[in-house]
């Protein structure tokens, strides 16, 4: 069985760990799927339940997975999605 070794940084106490928290507005979203498409850390995936308008919102499959590049952000053309930064 092979070795595990945690190893902590010296100054983990003045780290700040930012997470996200990833705001999808569903009736704002046309269901071009853009955000999915160029989220480079597969977080969103197409929602199986229709918005008012009869398009697909994204829905998370792991917001822990998100680099807060704000990519989807930039991509949406209805500002239907927002990512927020928190710190721990
Ligand atoms: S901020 Fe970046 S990593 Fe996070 S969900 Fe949006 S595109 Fe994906
Ligand atoms: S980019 Fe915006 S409009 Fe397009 S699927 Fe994503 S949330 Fe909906």
């Amino acid at each position: 069985m092979p070795l595990r070794i945690w190893r902590e940084p010296l100054d983990l106490d003045k780290t700040k760990v930012r997470r996200a928290e990833i705001r999808i507005i569903k009736e704002r979203c046309r269901g071009c799927g853009f955000c999915i498409e160029f989220c480079p850390k597969d977080v969103l995936e197409v929602s199986k339940e229709p918005n008012e308008k009869g398009a697909y919102p994204p829905k998370l499959v792991d917001e822990t997975r998100c680099a807060l590049c704000s990519f989807c952000q930039t991509v949406c053309p209805d500002v239907a999605i927002i990512t927020i930064e928190k710190e721990l």
